[in-house]
């Protein structure tokens, strides 16, 4: 009845031909048989952290569903995504840093940040209207990809939050607070994609959608309902689906009816893992709880407060008082060149398994950047992220991607 695909998959190639095949399979009639069709690919780029981190969606499980599409003819596809406000309003496009502009480049599609579209308004709660991006309404065929992850205000973020993304600009992103679960309804109400593909290759748990932890799940699911995909990912990461704000909400408003819940049951699904969850600090607990929200979304959505959190100082306490998450560095990364230290690589094949274009970084380097494009190399420095032996070198100025390193390199080598 609801159509639905759990994969197990951890390197580029078990990504790509599992994706590919079960994609192949069971949901080519979900799309139009126009191959003009203007078709959307819809990412999770909440931060510059990339997916190695747990936070945003892999470049492997994207070029997977590109090269799906390509394969069938589809001339127009779009990776579109309106990324987190507040990279937004600090002026930082996530879209390049986290290399998702290259990966377009490279198999020759479009790339759109919705933040910048025309606006569809549709209904929000409390009689307000919220501005859509004109593309998703327009769009013949969206394919949501949201990355499994924990997320403080609404417990989990899966499939239904993923689609925030598709506001235009904060001004509408800050609608989303006054009800936030319900509104995450509303936007789902209007844009359905007709598939899923969520990448749970390595997840988020505890303090997400940014300072949480990343766990190595090596699970994709596809499907064609948002609902079922998100129980099956609380489901499978330890969590009462109950902690859901959007899926206790859609629950209370009968958009989760008793036939999802016993098709849930009757997959007996394991608890496969035991995230930790989303809990902030004493500082963000207090704020944040529902007696006090509102006075602080009141004070938050003022330019005044805007203007004063804009600033270095102020951002730095809200960031350790836990009432930021994102650290907005404004200096970019600057790679000249990724070369091999021959001396100390075992040949392991580790960063092979990462890269998003299929190549064995040994054989091509050293990798001058730009323009590496032409070998096929994006820039995104999974390889360099993931080897085990500190083999690769990078050359050049770390900037933001430093702040990436500070917090997540060793925990990445870890479990990569
Ligand atoms: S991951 Fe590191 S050690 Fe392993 S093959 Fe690649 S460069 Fe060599
Ligand atoms: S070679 Fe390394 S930096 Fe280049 S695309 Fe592959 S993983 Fe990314």
């Amino acid at each position: 009845m609801f159509k639905t695909h759990i994969i197990e998959a951890q390197t580029v190639s078990e990504i790509k031909n599992k994706v590919k095949e079960t994609l192949v399979k069971h949901y080519v009639d979900e799309l139009p048989t126009d191959k003009s069709a203007k078709l959307i690919i819809k990412p999770n780029l909440n931060s510059n952290m990339n997916a190695l981190t747990g936070n945003t969606t892999d470049l492997r499980l994207i070029a997977a569903v590109v090269e799906f599409l390509k394969d069938l003819g589809y001339s127009h596809i779009t990776i579109a995504e309106g990324t987190n406000s507040g990279f937004y309003r600090n002026k930082i496009n996530i879209i390049e840093r986290l290399k998702v502009d290259k990966l377009a480049a490279y198999y020759g599609i479009y790339i759109k940040d919705l933040n910048y579209s025309e606006e569809v308004f549709i209904d929000f709660e409390n009689n307000q209207k919220a501005g859509v991006a004109k593309e998703c309404i327009e769009a013949e065929a969206i394919i949501n990809m949201p990355k499994l992850k924990t997320h403080f205000e609404t417990g989990m973020s899966l499939c239904l939050k993923n689609l925030i993304g598709c506001l235009v600009g904060q001004a509408n992103k800050k609608k989303t607070h006054s009800a936030l679960a319900y509104n995450i309804l509303n936007i789902n109400k209007v844009i359905k994609p007709k598939i899923h593909v969520v990448d749970a290759i390595i997840s988020m748990e505890g303090l997400g959608p940014t300072r949480g932890t990343p766990v190595k799940t090596g699970m994709v699911f596809i499907g064609k309902d948002p609902y079922i995909l998100d129980l099956i990912g609380a489901r499978l990461a330890g969590v009462d689906y109950h902690n859901v704000t959007t899926l206790a909400i859609a629950e209370k408003t009968g958009l989760i009816s008793n036939e999802h819940l016993s098709f849930i049951d009757k997959m007996n699904l394991p608890v496969t893992f035991s995230f930790k969850p989303p809990k902030a600090g004493p500082i963000a607990s207090f704020i944040h709880s529902p007696k006090r929200q509102r006075y602080f979304l009141a004070i938050r959505n003022t330019a005044f407060f805007n203007k004063v959190c804009s600033t270095e100082s102020a951002g730095k306490i809200l960031y350790l008082t836990g009432l930021r998450q994102d650290i907005f560095l404004h200096n970019e990364m600057n790679c000249e060149r990724l070369s091999l230290k021959k001396q100390l690589c075992k040949q392991c094949g580790k960063c092979a398994t990462y890269c998003p274009t299929g190549l064995n970084p040994v054989d091509v380097m050293p990798i001058d950047m730009p323009p590496a494009i032409h070998k096929g190399c994006l820039g995104c420095l999974y390889c360099y992220t993931v080897c085990p032996y500190e083999a690769i070198e990078f050359h050049g100025t770390a900037g933001f991607f430093g702040e990436q390193l500070r917090q997540y390199n060793n925990i990445i080598k870890e479990i990569a």
